[in-house]
């Protein structure tokens, strides 16, 4: 441990807040660290520019003369803003972000040093790789992953690199990351989404996926989260006695951000702004030294990547404060845990939100149209959807009662709840002119342009309509929003590409008019999807007994929540779609797996040298001590001591007893590790982790935490949850 308990209270005490200087305004520091539409007119030649323009919207390839060409304009911005390197930056499937630093300077052969950098070092670059998980793609030691540019999101200049996006791929072309399936979904949801936004509107050419996420985090000094191993080594406290007060009074939720906090996210902020990051909302969050940050949306794509880079950011200039972030979904017990809610629409490039209701029956049957087609995909999907989210740490979080169930509903407030059971009563084939006037006029023109304030009431579900968006409030604070994003962006597809062919089959076979086709379809998907709508409490008991009858998946941890994966469905969803392999499915979730194995393997042992050389010699030193004073006592009270010394003999049998437990617990926890590691599949082996392995971590925990409310304050060698909680 770096440091001890006391030394870190002292250091974390002594701090004062850093001035953070807001010079110029916002709007003027956007992007100015990114290779964006403005520099690329200013560096690339016309010829360049038009063809990475047409690889961002049309996704055409981009030639190696252009790719020189456009490596060219990039090196000369890159250096002019002081860049010695460059890198591609991309989303290995440990799920952070990778790079690895070139610098543009060369020696030609001839001795001349130069500032080299061209079209092949941009396109693709061959890390070396054979570290990062592959769940098995790249087993033989021919198969090395190469890293490929993506064009639709652009470059950067993080501190003196130029950083480059890319996607990560196995020479056979399996991806090795979040990113490439991630591109694949978005190009299956453009395509299937436009389709039927040309029934509306022929002027229809693309349909991008939007995301807006809110990211939750925890701030602690630096040095007392360096005080605590299991913060430093897992993330999250594997034991502490809960504070007296924790959040009860509410007293931290929207309240006074503290100034040391506040310089923190003004330095943030500037550096995001930088990095084109539309960082817009920040204030505090339930827990104590819990607190938010959320963007204005983006495309879905560039919106990853800038989260991910956020989080880099953050942990960064954190360290600059004298902070610690906290992204795990739980770092402390008995106190909220942390989400990254993820805001999901579609738009068009005629700048139409197709979540949104409009002005007229026809913008409205648009917007019912892709409203009843996300809510008959996540009714058809929602297991799959759940598994996006799946993660040791997440599972801590999913069905705590905070965070939404581990089962998958759609709240769509009363409102729109009446549209769709009117919606229901609509007659089978043609429509009678008046049934179409009165559903245009009284169902479908009835639906007001703004909803939002009529939906976001419903807290505990985990996907709700917000007004304009779907909001899905099961992605954990440390989860790469790829993998949901990539699961919802195909369902999606995937239903949007049923109901057109459904829709055309009625028109061409049926004879039926195009608005009556539609309002077909839509009747039989709102009466088959009806067992998703969900607006009641998420976190109540009835509603796990009510799902259960409705027959919804309720997979409540990581290793049930991933199998479904590699289920027939959703390898022939995925197929379909062409957005995964069955190879690359397997891949991804033995990686899942894996991880999940290794996070468990981890806190098990920490948690064990936790036990033996802090906890229990802390208990000992207080033992001994109590014992002198015993003996003390003994000395000048002879045989009365006994009830002179009541108090400390009591203590001291009570210690004694948690000291056997603890002691007892641990050594059974090491030996369900030891069994769970031999096991021969990875399957098999998070299974007992997760069964055998992970409950005698709650049991450990009591028994400590019992401990240190015994034991004197001074002689507790781990800082305490009120130290951590509360400091400012
Ligand atoms: P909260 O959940 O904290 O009450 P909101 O529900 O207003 O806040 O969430 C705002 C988030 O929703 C922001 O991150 C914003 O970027 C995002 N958002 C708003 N409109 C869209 C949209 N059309 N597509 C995707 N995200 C959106
Ligand atoms: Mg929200």
């Amino acid at each position: 441990m770096p440091k001890t308990r006391f030394e870190a209270l002292v250091e974390s005490r002594k701090r004062s807040h850093a001035k953070i200087e807001e010079t110029g305004k916002r709007s003027e520091l956007f992007g100015k660290n990114v290779f964006n539409e403005e520099k690329m007119r200013l560096f690339l030649t016309k010829e360049a520019f038009e063809n990475v323009k047409s690889a961002i919207f049309q996704g055409s390839k981009i030639d190696r003369k252009i790719a020189d060409q456009v490596a060219e304009g990039m090196k000369a911005w890159a250096i002019s803003m002081g860049a010695t390197h460059y890198t591609h930056w991309f989303q290995p499937l440990t799920g952070s972000t990778a790079e690895k630093h070139d610098a543009f300077f060369d020696i030609l052969p001839e001795g001349m040093a130069v500032e080299k950098f061209d079209g092949a070092q941009l396109v693709q670059q061959e890390p070396d790789a054979s570290s990062f998980p592959s769940g098995g793609i790249r087993n033989t030691f021919e198969a090395r992953g190469y890293t490929a540019w993506d064009p639709t999101s652009p470059a950067f200049i993080y501190k003196t690199t130029l950083c480059i996006p890319t996607i990560f791929v196995a020479y056979t072309g399996e991806a090795l990351d979040n990113k490439a399936p991630l591109l694949r979904a978005l190009h299956a949801i453009d395509e299937a989404a436009t389709g039927v936004a040309q029934y509306f509107d022929k002027n229809v050419r693309k349909v991008h996926a939007t995301l807006g996420w809110e990211q939750e985090y925890f701030l602690l000094d630096k040095a007392l989260v360096q005080s605590r191993l299991d913060l430093v080594m897992t993330g999250r406290t594997l034991v502490g006695n809960l504070a007296a007060k924790g959040q009860q009074l509410d007293d931290h939720y929207f309240g006074v951000i503290p100034p040391r906090v506040l310089s923190f996210m003004s330095d943030l902020e500037r550096e995001c702004t930088k990095l084109g990051i539309p960082v817009k909302t920040r204030h505090n969050e339930v827990a104590p030294n819990q607190f938010e940050l959320a963007p204005v949306f983006e495309e879905a794509n560039l919106s990853v990547d800038h989260n991910l880079l956020l989080m880099d950011v953050m942990e960064e200039i954190a360290e600059r404060h004298n902070f610690a972030v906290l992204f795990h979904e739980k770092p402390f017990a008995g106190i909220n845990g942390s989400g990254k809610h993820n805001n999901w629409s579609l738009a068009t490039d005629t700048g139409v939100n197709l979540l949104s209701p409009g002005s007229t029956p026809m913008k409205n049957l648009q917007f019912l149209t892709f409203f009843v087609n996300t809510i008959k995909a996540v009714d058809t999907y929602e297991e799959l959807l759940r598994s996006s989210i799946a993660s040791a740490s997440n599972d801590h979080r999913l069905g705590a009662n905070e965070a939404p169930p581990s089962i998958l509903s759609i709240f769509i407030g009363e409102q729109l709840g009446n549209v769709l059971d009117e919606l229901e009563g609509v007659s089978k084939g043609k429509l009678s002119p008046q049934e179409k006037t009165e559903l245009k006029l009284n169902v479908v023109g009835k639906i007001p342009e703004i909803l939002l304030d009529n939906t976001d009431r419903n807290r505990t579900s985990p996907f709700a309509f917000t007004g304009n968006k779907f909001e899905m409030r099961g992605v954990g604070a440390k989860t790469n929003c790829a993998k949901p994003m990539t699961i919802l962006n195909t369902i999606v597809a995937k239903q949007l590409t049923d109901f057109k062919k459904e829709v055309d089959a009625l028109i061409d076979k049926k004879n039926l008019k195009k608005d009556e086709a539609v309002f077909n379809v839509l009747r039989e998907y709102i009466k088959t999807s009806k067992r998703i709508r969900f607006d009641g409490d998420g976190y109540g008991m009835e509603w796990q007994d009510e799902a259960r009858r409705r027959k919804l998946s309720n997979n409540k941890n990581t290793p049930e929540a991933l199998q479904v994966l590699t289920s027939k469905e959703s390898v022939s969803l995925f197929k379909d779609m062409d957005v995964m392999s069955e190879v690359e499915l397997k891949a991804h979730q033995e990686v899942e797996l894996e991880a999940y194995v290794f996070h468990l393997q981890i806190e098990g042992r920490v948690l064990g040298e936790m036990v033996y050389n802090h906890i229990i010699p802390a208990a000992i030193r207080y033992q001994n001590i109590l014992l002198e004073n015993v003996g003390g006592l003994k000395e000048v009270y002879g045989a009365a001591h006994k009830k002179v010394a009541e108090g400390q003999l009591n203590i001291l049998e009570h210690i004694g007893e948690h000291i056997m437990e603890i002691k007892s617990l641990t050594d059974k926890m090491t030996e369900a590790r030891r069994r769970a590691n031999n096991l021969s599949t990875i399957n098999k082996k998070a299974q007992a982790y997760c069964n055998n392995v992970k409950p005698y971590f709650d049991t450990i925990r009591v028994q400590s935490d019992k401990l240190e409310k015994l034991i004197a304050d001074d002689l507790w060698p781990l800082t305490k949850y009120r130290e951590m909680l509360f400091a400012k």
